[in-house]
C-alpha cells in the first residue's frame, strides 16, 4: 500500500518537475559557484500547487553561503582526488546530475513518506537535481564508530552521488539486488524488500529519531552496530536496495573496514561496476 502511494507520487511529482523544468519560472537559478564539474545553485522556487503541498511548505530555496561552499568542495576533493572515480564522475555528470542545489529543511520529493522531513541529500532523478538541506549541510561532522574513516560528511554526500549513479545505470539494479542479496519476489526494487526488514525497521526509525534530534553520533553507532554482523554497512542499507546501493558504494569507498564485514563477491562488484 504504501509502495502503491509512493509510486502513484513519483508518477505525479516526475510529471510536473519535468513540465516545471521546462516551462516554470525558476528564482535564483543563477550559478553560484562551480567545481569539479559540479554547480552550486540556489534552491528552485515552489511556484505551482502541482507540487507535493509539504515540499512547498517545508523546503525554500536559499543561497549557498561561502563556508558551506568550503566544505561541500573539500567533500568534493575528499571523494574525488585526482585520478580516482573519474569515470563515476563523468557519468554521473554526462547523464545530466551537475546541478547541486540549496534548501532548507530537506523533504525529499521522491519517496518522501519514510523520510518526510529528515532528507539531509536528496537526488531526483526526474530533474537530474542533487539537492543538499539544511540538516546536511549544517549538521556537524562526525566520526564513523566503528574507526574505518574520519567524515561523516564526506561519506553522506558520496552516498547522493551513488544514487545519481543508480538513475543514470538503471541496468545494474538487478546484478546489485543478487549480489547484494536482496529479496525481490516481483523482480523489482520495493519499500520493505530488504534482507530481515521487520527486525531493520525499529532500528532504523529509531536511528532517525536519534539523527532528526542532531544525536547524529549515537543514530551512527545504532545504525552500524545493528548492520554490521549482518554483513551490512548500516541498518538504513537493510531496508531498501535502492538506500543499500547507495549505502554500500559510500562504505566500500570510505570504510578500510568494510571487506571486513561485507560479502567478498559483493565488495568486487561495487569495485568493478560503480567505483570506477
Ligand atoms: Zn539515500
Amino acid at each position: 500500500m504504501i509502495y502503491v502511494i509512493i509510486k502513484r507520487t513519483v508518477i505525479v511529482v516526475a510529471i510536473f518537475v519535468s513540465l516545471l523544468a521546462e516551462f516554470g519560472p525558476l528564482a535564483f537559478c543563477e550559478t553560484q559557484d562551480q567545481y569539479l564539474g559540479f554547480q552550486f545553485v540556489s534552491g528552485k522556487n515552489c511556484t505551482s500547487d502541482g507540487m507535493p503541498k509539504k515540499f512547498c511548505e517545508i523546503s525554500k530555496p536559499k543561497a549557498w553561503t561561502a563556508n558551506e561552499l568550503r566544505e561541500m568542495k573539500q567533500s568534493l576533493d575528499a571523494i574525488f582526488p585526482p585520478g580516482k572515480l573519474d569515470q563515476f564522475k563523468h557519468n554521473i555528470q554526462a547523464g545530466g546530475f551537475i546541478k547541486i542545489y540549496r534548501y532548507t529543511d530537506g523533504v525529499a520529493p521522491l519517496g518522501a513518506s519514510f523520510i518526510s522531513r529528515a532528507a539531509w541529500f536528496w537526488v531526483d532523478p526526474s530533474d537530474r537535481s542533487i539537492n543538499a538541506a539544511d540538516l546536511g549541510v549544517l549538521s556537524p561532522d562526525v566520526a564513523d564508530p566503528h574507526g574505518g574513516f574520519p567524515s561523516f560528511n564526506n561519506l553522506v554526500l558520496l552516498h547522493e552521488l551513488a544514487h545519481a549513479y543508480q538513475s543514470v545505470n538503471p541496468e545494474l539494479d538487478q546484478p546489485f539486488i543478487r549480489v547484494a542479496k536482496y529479496q525481490t519476489p516481483h523482480g523489482k526494487w520495493e519499500v520493505e524488500n530488504g534482507p530481515y526488514w521487520r527486525d531493520v525497521k525499529d532500528q532504523v526509525t529509531e536511528a532517525r529519531k536519534l539523527f532528526l534530534e542532531g544525536r547524529t553520533q549515537e543514530a551512527l553507532r545504532l545504525s552500524r552496530n545493528y548492520a554490521v554482523p549482518y554483513g551490512y554497512p548500516t541498518a538504513y542499507a537493510m531496508f531498501h536496495p535502492i538506500e543499500g546501493f547507495a549505502e554500500i558504494v559510500a562504505y566500500t569507498y570510505f570504510d578500510q573496514t568494510a571487506p571486513k564485514y561485507m560479502d567478498p563477491n559483493l565488495v568486487r562488484w561495487v569495485r568493478q561496476n560503480v567505483l570506477k
